[in-house]
């Protein structure tokens, strides 16, 4: 009897396969070593513009080039673009015509930061600060008291752009955002999570040294003229910058077995890596175009120029068909979309807000969430049947652990990905990517076996 039952739930019950328990030590070995790279990966790139700097690097590193109008489109040619140092879009030709379709992995490397205002500096009660304006969704609290580096760009008067990278070089000073200590904070303390902090509280202090003369707002001119002396920039060239405070941690190994990373900008470096290193590590020329997206302003919709709605996309993928408007048709028709984009871990600390049985969790390998959205799938990215046995079918045939998700349970919340403008281009999408702690936390947590599975993931549906 016993055998009976045992026989039939191996026939009919899905398996409940633990992947992570039983690793060989090679496995360990390669995990361990991707790993490396990806957290390398996260320390060189904490805004966008870095993210895909290093990322044309690395695609130049392996023959990949600039992609011009009337470049060459034969099987194995390599081209990265760069839409304005924002996003960037990967091509590795395949040996099919692009009227056969392409694989995509589209996935984001903007991240939740804190954005300079347009007029930031100001000086008060004895300090200067900055004045900010968050970018995507945070929980303000959880960017007080923590360690800030100033990242980004100024375009100066003079037509030079000068990079900013303040808070990371060893023995750099680092900024904070005070917070109210608790023993004043009784009645800030009874507020709701959402209300007790204003956006317009999240001030990093700039310094407190007034600059030795008389007069007013002396604190601010010191540190203008230390941001001057560094950058050779004037509190006018605010105006025509792109500055923003990220945490200055690098990333780093969590738990004593050291089998998850800490860092920041997980999401969705995580999956923007995983496609990269899939992509790169290409042989030979794919059998379907193989297209790798790292796309800027997911945080905030997908727009503008160098987010997932901006034309330039279809553009370039229109000039890949050889601007033959049959051929892009098709080519969109018969295309397959990997919207890479990470899942909500499983936080047992919260499990109040997570159904146990359709959850990704840590250690559970890529997560496949066949639509987002909220409330009754609204906004969501439907994938199809057919899409996920595609899928399936991949992820089987070359070991990737995979497991099935939602974002929490129905009505606590919700979210999107770039899935749904892939989708309104005709181009048949599906968004997998890495489970995620904390996420859009300063410090966001991810299993190392697991970001080695969104690696696998990438690499079989660039296979296809
Ligand atoms: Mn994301
Ligand atoms: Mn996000």
């Amino acid at each position: 009897m016993d055998e009976k039952i045992k026989e039939i739930k191996e026939n009919l019950l899905k398996k409940k396969e633990r992947k992570f328990e039983k690793l060989t030590a090679e496995e360990s070995i390669q995990i361990d070593a991707y790993a490396k790279e990806y957290m390398r990966y996260l320390d060189e790139g904490k805004t966008e513009r870095e993210a895909a700097a290093r990322a044309m690097a690395m695609a130049a590193d392996h023959g990949y080039v600039e992609f011009k109008e009337g470049s060459p489109l034969l099987p194995g040619s390599k081209y990265a673009v760069s839409f304005g140092g924002k996003m960037v879009v990967l091509v590795h030709m395949g040996e099919l015509p692009m009227s056969e379709g392409c694989n995509i992995i589209a996935s984001h490397i903007d991240s939740p930061r804190l954005d300079l205002k347009p007029n930031p500096l100001y000086e008060e009660s004895n300090a200067a600060y900055f004045k900010t304006h968050y970018y995507g969704g945070i929980r303000k609290y959880q960017w007080m008291t923590i360690p800030l580096a100033l990242h980004g760009v100024v375009c100066r008067k003079d037509g030079e752009t000068v990079e900013v990278a303040i808070g990371e070089a060893e023995g750099d000073p680092v900024f904070c955002i005070t917070d109210l200590l608790p023993h004043l904070g009784r009645e800030q303390g009874s507020k709701p999570l959402n209300t007790a902090h204003a956006g317009e509280i999240l001030t990093p202090i700039a310094g407190t040294i007034p600059y030795a003369g008389e007069g007013e707002d002396r604190v601010k001119l010191s540190v203008m003229a230390l941001l001057n002396s560094r950058y050779g920039i004037t509190e006018e060239d605010f105006a025509s910058a792109e500055l923003s405070f990220v945490p200055a941690v690098n990333a780093k190994n969590v738990g004593l077995d050291a089998s998850l990373i800490g860092a920041y900008g997980q999401d969705d470096r995580v999956c923007a890596y995983a496609s990269l290193a899939a992509l790169l590590g290409q042989s030979a020329a794919p059998k379907h175009t193989s297209v790798v997206v790292l796309a800027d302003k997911e945080e905030i919709g997908s727009e503008g120029v160098s987010g997932m709605k901006s034309a330039k996309f279809d553009h370039l993928l229109a000039s890949l068909c050889g601007n033959d408007m049959g051929v892009f048709h098709a080519c969109l028709d018969n295309s397959l979309c990997l919207s890479c984009d990470v899942s909500a871990a499983f936080d047992p600390s919260f499990a109040e807000v997570y159904e146990r049985r359709n959850t990704a969790y840590i250690n559970g390998g890529i997560s496949i969430c066949k639509y987002t959205g909220g409330g009754g799938k609204s906004g969501a990215s439907d994938a199809s049947a057919e899409t996920l046995a595609k899928l399936r079918k991949a992820f089987a045939e070359n070991d990737v652990t995979w497991q099935l998700c939602e974002l929490g349970k129905i009505d606590v919340g919700g979210g999107g990905t770039v899935a749904k403008y892939m989708a309104e281009r005709g181009i048949e999408t599906i968004d997998a990517g890495t489970p995620v702690l904390s996420m859009h936390a300063p410090f966001e947590v991810t299993s190392k076996f697991d970001c080695y599975h969104t690696y696998l993931g990438c690499k079989a549906i660039l296979a296809l």
